[in-house]
Order: structure tokens, then sequence, then C-alpha cells
């Protein structure tokens, strides 16, 4: 799962065309002080870290003016929130709050559906408000959310009837989010009502899913790595499933007299594109040969294989596979009509990678 940050996850609303504060992103302290004269009133200095409930851990300050707004950013910026160290900080108009509401579309795994959520006690976690006080609205996905479900939903929830048709444009919103980008959760907590009578998104979260994000929205999924990964001095590159697996490769490499390059555990139900950046990483490092030993239980020797030819084009380091499990036959059928050596037996795999890294 991938937790975008507030601002992220802000952008993503307003293109919707949820109302979201006026504001910008500082990496300085000056940075965040220009935006507030810009803004030219009170602002709210925000921590930009991948958690929730920030403004308990001290991640959400308030300042009158610039030169407060500069001491907030000086004080966030390379400190901790909740084990994050803040990169960024968001600066923003404060808003005058009236009530604070939650809304949010996220997948019921048990009725294996999306799911409305609306409550009018929201700016808390949401875990720590009643039952009760919390309307949901299970959606066809089909159909997708339809805006007299947003609005039943809404007055089962205690919004009083005039904000109805407000809310229903912000839920209508978080649904187009939340089925964009394959989200997991897209939610507004709060969703400010302000003295004015208006609704505003004063925070935002949108969790991706990581499969569908790595495929269909990489500008998001650029940044985290996704297998355990660890360099180590050698120079026969290590890929394997399980970090029992792992370990045991690694062993049996230094037994029979080599050296290991890396730690790298794709995991159980690797898939191609999974391997394919698994390879790709381990052939960053100076290595002579890279060693892939897969044991297919939920994983499957076709799918690795097909990971595996997909980098030839990519990669001229030799490859030598340890194939077996799950579709084996069907893995080896691939790798052998590209030209890669496929063993069944680790033992063998492992002498052929010794010998080629020299
Ligand atoms: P979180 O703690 O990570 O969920 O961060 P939020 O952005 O939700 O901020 C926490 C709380 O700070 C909110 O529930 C509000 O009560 C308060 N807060 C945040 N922004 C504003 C603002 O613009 N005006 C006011 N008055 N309060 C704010
Ligand atoms: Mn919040």
């Amino acid at each position: 799962m991938i937790r975008l940050l507030e601002y992220q996850a802000k952008r993503l609303l307003r293109e919707q065309g949820v109302p979201i504060p006026e504001g910008d992103l500082a990496r300085t302290p000056e940075e965040a002080a220009r935006i507030a004269e810009r803004i030219d009133g009170p602002v709210v200095v925000k921590a930009q870290v991948p958690v929730g409930a920030r403004g308990k851990a001290g991640g959400v300050l308030f300042a009158d003016d610039p030169r407060e707004a500069r001491e907030a950013a000086e004080r966030l910026l390379g400190s901790k929130i909740r084990g994050e160290v803040v990169k960024q900080v968001l600066v923003e108009e404060r808003v005058d709050i009236e009530e604070e509401w939650y809304v949010s579309i996220t997948l019921d795994r048990a009725e294996r559906v999306p799911v409305l959520l609306v409550s009018r006690e929201g700016g808390v976690d949401i875990e720590e408000v009643p039952d009760e006080r919390i309307a949901r609205t299970h959606v066809d996905p089909v159909l997708g959310l339809r805006g007299f479900e947003a609005r039943r939903t809404a007055l089962e929830a205690e919004i009083p009837r005039r904000h109805a048709p407000a809310l229903e444009r912000v839920a209508l919103a978080l649904y187009r989010v939340f089925n964009e980008y394959d989200a997991h959760l897209v939610e507004v907590n709060p969703l400010v009502l302000t003295r004015d009578g208006e609704l505003v998104a004063v925070d935002a979260v949108v969790n991706l899913d990581e499969d569908a994000a790595y495929l269909r929205h990489p500008e998001f999924a650029e940044k985290t790595e996704d297998f355990p990964f660890v360099e180590l001095d050698g120079n026969i590159g290590i890929i394997a499933n399980g970090a029992g697996l792992t370990m045991a490769t690694i062993d049996l490499v230094k037994d029979l007299g080599g050296e290991p390059a890396n730690f790298l555990d794709v995991g159980g139900g690797a898939d191609p594109t999974l391997i394919k950046r698994a390879i790709l990483r381990v052939a960053e490092l100076d290595v002579d040969v890279i060693l892939i030993n897969i044991f297919g239980g939920i994983t499957r020797c076709d799918e690795v294989a097909k990971g595996v030819v997909s980098v030839l084009e990519d990669v001229d380091i030799p490859l030598v596979v340890r194939l077996v499990g799950t579709n084996e036959e069907e893995g080896q059928r691939i790798l052998r009509e590209h030209g890669i050596e496929a063993f069944t037996d680790l033992e063998e795999a492992v002498k052929k990678a010794v010998e080629l890294a020299g």
C-alpha cells in the first residue's frame, strides 16, 4: 500500500473539484514565509509525512504571520513526526471551523465492494467514533456511487439538509479518485463546514494499491522500494523468494566459494513486473552473474520466467535460474526457449553461478 502525502492527496481531490484551502508546499523556512506572505492572513503549517494524527504529535502548527510561519517551518523541517523525517511542509490558509465532518470511500473487504462512510463527528480518528454515529452505504461497483445514495448517507449521518448537495459533490469526487487511482482509501478528515457555510477539505488521505500504482500510476510508485534489499560486498547477485530461502541461498553461495553481492527477497506471489524490477535493481550493482532461486508456491514459475525473459534486452549480465514448484515445466520451457540455463537442483545452480563469477 502506498500512502500519498497530504499535498498529493489534495491535488487529486482538487482536480475533481473538491474545495481545498489555498496554499503551497515549502522545503525551507524561507519558502514557508513567502507562501504565508502571499496568503496574507493566518496560516497552518503542516508536516508532510505519510502518517495519521500529526496534529496530536505536534506536526500541525498555527502561524499568524510570515515570521511565525517561518518559525513553524524551522521547527518542523528535519524533525521527526511519528518516526518520519519531515522534508516538506504544506503552508495553507487557516480555515474558520464551524464543524468538522468525516467522509471517505474505502474497500469493504468482507462485502468486496466500495463503501461510502460519512460522519458528523470528524476531526478525530474514525476508530474513536461510535459505530452508530457513522453512516455507511455500499456502492455497486458497476453503477458507481450515485448522487441520491450520497445525499441519503449524508442525511443518515445527520448532516443538515441544506448541506447535502455540497456533501454529495464531495463524495462523488472522492469516488472518482477512488476509481481512477485504484485506491484502497480516499478520506477527508476533517471535511470542514466553515463559518461562511462552505465545505472545505482541510485534510486528505489517499492510499493506493501498490501493484496498481506500479503499473498504472508510476508517478506515485517511483520512490518506494518494494522488496527487502541489502547490499553486500561480493559479485554474485542474489534474488530469491522468502527471507529464509534468500538467507539459505546466500549461505550456500558462500559454502561453495562464492561472494554474494546482496540480499533481495521478492516475497510471495511475485509477478513478472516485480521480478523484472528485482533483476534491474541487482544489475545496478557491479555483479558478474545474477543467481535467481525461486521455490514456487503462491509464486508461479511461469510468471517468474516471464519476468526473467523480459529483462534480456536490458541486462547483459549472465543469469542463472533455479526454478521449482508451481507451474515448473512451463517456467523451465519459457527460460530454455530464451536460451537461459534453468536448474531444478539448487546446488548445481549455485556451482554454475560461482563458476561464472570466476
Ligand atoms: P492530522 O492530525 O494528521 O489528521 O492533521 P489534520 O490536517 O487533520 O489537522 C488536525 C486538526 O488540526 C484538525 O482536525 C483541525 O482541528 C486542526 N486544523 C487543521 N487545519 C486547520 C485550519 O485550517 N483551521 C483550524 N481552525 N483548525 C485546523
Ligand atoms: Mn486529519
